[in-house]
């Protein structure tokens, strides 16, 4: 058996093609041009190529975007600042402050004074609260394109059991909660997993769809794997071989149903999502 590949890229090319007509169908109604504004502190390479990647994205989709930089030394105060005066800029639908952030800055002290209206990376708590509780206002860009991924690749979600092995803020824990939620995109029953879980091989192995959010490079083996099972790989680890997944891909291939690849899985739909919830932000598709 050979998995069916699970292509994120062309998934995300055809979900920023749905967004580009709907930012011209809001800009032609409104007059207004949906805006992101991003905000870079210090220098960080990776970080730097991913603000980068999401200004690309939204000049292709019509959006307008903004970049804020600051010094890798600039202090709490300075940043809020900024904060304060994007929340109160009309102009802006959309921010996002870049993670991670240099050791003097307090990351959840910046999160929580973003306007939870524009907080289209969904870290604020109040968007947190209102995800858990079942009505969300923004879904996280990461989760949500795994959600889209499912869904569009007709992958049923509705009770199957979903093992997530990692329990981070902005993929596992939110994952997880939209996954069981009530409804299209829900009714999982969920599994989720971390460094603490015992006869993790076990736990994977009785998963219909298996998604791995850890950051250890081909740390899930083919032995993790139930035959047939449906394989998300949200992992990027930089190796000697280039951008590797969490997952054996080449191993997992053989004994998954459908599996996505690293890169050009999980990673590409991340931006499309991101792009949707700057245009609701903008007010097109609350
Ligand atoms: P974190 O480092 O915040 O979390 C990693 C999670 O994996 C933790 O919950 C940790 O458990 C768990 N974990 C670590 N080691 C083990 C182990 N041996 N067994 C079981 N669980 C383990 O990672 P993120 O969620 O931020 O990112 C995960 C991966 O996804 C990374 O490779 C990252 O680059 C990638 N990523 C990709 C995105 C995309 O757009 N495709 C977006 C965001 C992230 P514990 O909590 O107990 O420490």
């Amino acid at each position: 058996m050979t998995a069916r590949i699970l292509d994120g890229k062309a998934l995300a090319a055809t979900i920023r093609e749905e967004i580009r007509d709907e930012v011209s169908r809001f800009v032609e109604q409104r007059g207004v041009q949906p805006c992101l504004a991003a905000v870079l502190v210090g220098e960080d390479p990776a970080s730097q190529v991913y603000v980068r990647n999401k200004q690309r994205a939204c000049e292709r989709a019509g959006i307008a975007s903004q970049l804020h930089r600051l010094a890798e030394t600039c202090g709490e105060d300075e940043l809020l600042q900024l904060v304060a005066e994007l929340n109160a800029d009309p102009a802006v639908h959309g921010m996002l402050v870049q993670l991670p952030l240099p050791a003097q800055i307090r990351a959840e002290k910046v999160l929580v004074a973003v306007d939870p209206a524009k907080d289209v990376d969904a870290f604020h708590p109040e968007n947190v609260g209102r995800l858990v509780q079942g009505r969300p206002r923004f879904l996280p860009c990461t989760p949500h394109g795994v959600q889209q991924l499912l869904v569009r690749e007709s992958i049923e979600i509705a009770g199957a059991h979903v093992v997530i092995v990692g329990r981070s803020d902005i993929v596992g824990k939110p994952l997880a909660n939209m996954l069981v939620q009530r409804g299209a995109g829900g009714d999982a029953t969920v599994t989720l997993c971390h460094s603490r879980t015992r006869e993790l091989a076990d736990v994977t192995r009785s998963a219909d769809i298996l998604i791995a959010a850890i950051g250890r490079a081909r740390f899930i083996t083919a032995d993790m794997i139930k035959p047939g099972a449906t394989v998300i790989d949200v992992g990027i680890n930089r190796t000697d071989d280039g951008l590797v997944g969490d997952v054996d891909f080449e191993a997992a291939l053989a004994v998954a149903g459908a599996i996505t690849p690293v890169p050009g899985g999980v990673g590409p739909l991340t931006i499309a999502m991101l792009l949707h919830n700057t245009l609701a932000a903008a007010g097109a598709l609350i």
